[in-house]
């Protein structure tokens, strides 16, 4: 999915929608794929007695998604200041429903969070913030994190009280959000760790999107058996967070991460979390650490192979050795400058072992693109007499 050739260099947008099952994750994943397909945005909703597609979604209490489901269409959105981004859907539920999956939900949830760029938590009004939060703080990072975090609370029932939408979500999240002196201590530091982890905090409040929705088992999605009001909001809600000048573009580290980046960053995060522990403040902050560099790597990596396949790559002629050897030296330079200018995590002595780690993987390559250019050199293969033999009566 990342490494398609018309999404694989563009900076991603990575939205993922978690919170427990049967929330209505993958019936709102589905509203934005409708809006991420319409490009007349005035009516992108559809029509009236449309069935609602894509994520699976039902009724009942068995549970349809687990773990991570990204969307396979990447949507490529060209934003307000000319630059094209590739957006990707992403689908997270974690098991809090049973203590025994603890682990698998911290884990999913601790993954979601550090892999998209606007993380939307459906969830019920009166079960509020996940304690497993309080594990994401990254205490050695002074600038934050993540980006963007928008609670959803689905069925709220006190629109007098905060009325429904953005305007009253974040009122009612203020509220919840202040710490005071007489909180309980844990309470206190999950709500500092949200504040210092996410720059961007929202709240919205959905109402009640009515009994069909909720309880009919024929329903299938379509508008006509949805209450007006949840058609108002979501209608506000969706482009709130996809609308291409809301679209915020993935960052690790202070650098845009593109779609090629992500995939490193998935591979390094599920190798450090296969282990048996929580993921714990500490890891996370390696773990980060680690792929940001990886990725600093490939990239350096990628731009040396580029270079040399221009010059000695299997389509081009011989050339001389030493003539290889100073472009070689020339571009290996060059990518490790590239390396070192990278902004990355981890301290330098942490990132002086992945440079060491970049230049003996250049010299491998150097090795590699020698040999294939000594074999392109009909004289150099000629000094064994089997290839003598070949070229003398080819
Ligand atoms: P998921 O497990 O979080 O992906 O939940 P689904 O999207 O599969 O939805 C589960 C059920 O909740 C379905 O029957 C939906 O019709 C219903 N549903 C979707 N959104 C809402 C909502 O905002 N409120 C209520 N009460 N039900 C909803
Ligand atoms: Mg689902």
């Amino acid at each position: 999915i990342l490494l398609q050739d018309h999404v694989k260099d563009l900076n991603v947008v990575v939205v993922s929608v978690a919170g427990a099952f049967r929330k209505g994750k993958s019936f709102l994943l589905d509203f934005m794929l409708r809006y991420m397909r319409n490009s007349d945005k005035d009516s992108w909703m559809g029509d009236n007695d449309d069935p609602l597609t894509g994520f699976t979604w039902r009724g009942g209490c068995e549970r349809e998604t687990t773990g991570i489901q990204v969307w396979s269409e990447v949507f490529v959105v060209d934003k307000p200041d000319g630059s094209k981004v590739a957006v990707l859907l992403v689908d997270t539920q974690g098991a809090f429903d049973s203590q025994s999956t603890i682990k698998d939900s911290a884990t999913v949830f601790a993954l979601s969070t550090m892999t998209s760029s606007i993380q939307v938590i459906l969830k019920h009004q009166n079960v509020w913030l996940f304690t497993e939060y309080g594990r994401l703080a990254l205490e050695e990072v002074s600038k934050k994190p993540f980006q963007s975090l928008m609670f959803l609370i689905r069925d709220w029932c006190f629109p007098y009280e905060y009325c429904y939408g953005l305007k009253g979500g974040n009122e009612f999240l203020d509220k919840r959000l202040q710490v005071k002196h007489n909180q309980h201590e844990e309470l206190q530091n999950v709500r500092n760790h949200i504040q210092h982890c996410f720059s961007n905090i929202n709240c919205f409040l959905l109402p009640h999107p009515g009994l069909k929705v909720a309880t009919n088992p024929k329903f299938d999605g379509r508008l006509r058996d949805i209450n007006e009001d949840f058609k108002t909001e979501l209608a506000r809600l969706v482009p709130l967070l996809l609308a291409p000048n809301q679209l915020v573009e993935k960052e690790i580290g202070g650098n845009k991460v593109t779609c090629r980046d992500l995939l490193e960053y998935f591979k390094s995060y599920i190798k450090i979390y296969q282990g048996e522990e929580l993921p714990h403040p500490k890891t996370m902050l390696q773990a980060t650490a680690e792929a940001n560099n990886l990725t600093a790597v490939a990239g350096a990596k990628a731009m040396y192979s580029k270079k040399m396949e221009q010059i000695c790559g299997g389509d081009k002629p011989y050339i001389a050795p030493a003539d290889l050897k100073r472009c070689h030296e020339e571009i290996r330079n060059c990518s490790v400058s590239y390396f070192r200018s990278v902004k990355k995590m981890g301290g330098k002595e942490f990132c002086q072992h992945y440079q060491n780690q970049l230049e003996s993987e250049l010299e491998e390559a150097y090795t590699n693109f020698s040999k294939q250019n000594d074999g392109k050199n009909i004289f150099y293969a000629a000094r064994t007499p089997a290839t003598l033999f070949v070229v003398m009566f080819t």
